[in-house]
């Protein structure tokens, strides 16, 4: 999504304002008030403290100058409590004063939000997804089994009875990926199954990463090293950089003990084991981590700190993981749910728009399944070029793809079809003539 201040169609995004609200609501926060309130407890430890010491004084003291420092002491009390009075009361009206100020700058972040975006009413008339509600449950639940909320999509999947997902025996258990369908008959359930149990041990491995266990990751991306090469990814390097750190480190972070496998010693025995087959490809790296060795007493003081920053390590990892999965499993990384429903936010307000006009024009669109209007999706939610024919705006199909010409232009196969002469053509858009043989089918 382009930044949030850019409008669409030129227009003001309804957002500028909201965002000087937000610029008010940082700068009007409690900051000063925590500062008031740390004030304040400090002054009444301190005044305990006076209070506190005068009491503690040895019992001898009072016996052998009778009751006069008793006096003193309650009449130096009753000092340290007036003095305190002053001090608290004004930092309690500083924060009364402060947040005065917080409110009023929520309130004001209230009013501009409604202002920009009023309730409207969503055009309900035409549902596009009301005969399709199996999809749909469908959708969620692959969605709920890809976060690993297995139980979750096993209730969903019960209670919102989705035909093409459930029977008696359908079982989501990540812990039991084997648990089969009575009756094979039906493709959509084995594949299904077959994607749950794949996210159950996507799930599993994303859980080891987030506490710091490279083992399972490393062993899946060994297994499909093959692949993972073929699609240029990096994964099983980077896991394998990851954990070499890690056992170098571990010991300094108090994460394992030290030993043979763990520590320095343990780091640089699973390089010598682990690192000499990426160094077709990752020769650079490789000899900046042994070089690193070096430097084991000080990393913190070498030039190879950065590479043994890895606050952020594991969370990334664990994001070109779940890439990867999912990319082997021909899936995206996002999920599909997701996209669709941000896809749909993004256009709602020109559906809005456009529905309002039709109304006010009472007049239709004519052409079902096709939004009449351009959704402008930002480039990471863009997926596959499409290609319209500049003679039939039609869009290609299998059937009807893209043909280039001779000239370079391109239709769709069917309009070249209706103009072409035999086995000879002339191109609509510049003068050029050509032979059919001569025209080459575009992959997109
Ligand atoms: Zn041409």
């Amino acid at each position: 999504m382009s930044g949030l201040g850019d409008g669409q169609d030129g227009h003001p995004s309804p957002f500028l304002p909201l965002l000087a609200e937000v610029a008010k609501m940082r700068k009007s926060n409690l900051d000063a008030t925590i500062e008031d309130v740390d004030d304040i407890i400090s002054l009444i430890e301190s005044t305990r403290e006076q209070v506190a010491g005068r009491k503690t004084h040895p019992p001898h003291r009072m016996t052998s100058l009778a009751n006069r420092p008793l006096v003193s002491d309650s009449h130096k009390i009753a000092m340290a409590m007036t003095k305190l009075q002053n001090p608290v009361k004004e930092r309690l009206n500083g924060i009364t004063d402060d947040l005065k100020e917080v409110t009023k700058a929520q309130r004001s972040f209230g009013k501009a939000l409604d202002k920009a975006m009023p309730q409207q009413d969503l055009p309900m008339e035409v549902d596009a997804m009301a005969q399709y509600p199996d999809h749909v449950n469908r959708a969620i639940a692959i969605h709920l089994l890809r976060e690993g909320q297995f139980s979750v999509a096993q209730t969903f999947l019960e209670e919102s009875q989705c035909h093409s997902l459930v029977d008696d025996t359908y079982v989501l258990d990540p812990a039991n990926p084997s648990t089969t369908d009575a009756d094979d008959d039906h493709d959509m359930d084995s594949s299904e199954k077959d994607v749950r149990a794949r996210f159950g041990e996507m799930y599993e491995i994303v859980q080891q990463l987030k506490s710091n266990n490279l083992v399972p990751a490393i062993e899946w991306a060994e297994a499909n090293s093959k692949r993972l090469e073929a699609k240029g990814s990096s994964l099983e390097f980077d896991l394998s950089k990851l954990q070499f750190i890690w056992l170098f480190k571990g010991r300094s972070l108090g994460a394992m003990p030290d030993g043979v496998r763990n520590g320095q010693a343990g780091a640089f025995e699973y390089a010598r084991r682990h690192f000499a087959r990426f160094q077709r490809r990752h020769l650079r790296e490789i000899a900046q981590l042994c070089a690193a060795m070096v430097y084991a007493p000080n990393i913190d003081a070498s030039p190879y700190r950065h590479l043994f920053e890895i606050d952020a390590a594991f969370g990334e990892v664990a994001t070109s993981f779940t890439r990867d999965f999912c990319s082997l499993l021909g899936l995206s990384a996002e999920s599909p749910l997701y996209m669709a429903v941000t896809a749909g936010a993004i256009s709602l307000p020109r559906l809005i728009k456009f529905t309002g006009y039709m109304r006010e024009k009472k007049t239709e669109w004519t052409t079902e399944n096709e939004l009449a209007f351009e959704t402008p999706l930002p480039a990471s939610m863009i997926y596959h070029p499409i290609f319209v024919c500049p003679v039939s705006k039609e869009q290609g199909t299998e059937a009807n793809p893209p043909i280039m010409l001779h000239c370079g232009h391109v239709l769709a196969k069917e309009s070249l079809t209706n103009i072409a002469r035999g086995s000879r053509y002339k191109c609509p858009y510049c003068p050029v003539e050509g032979h059919l043989n001569g025209t080459v089918r575009i992959f997109l």
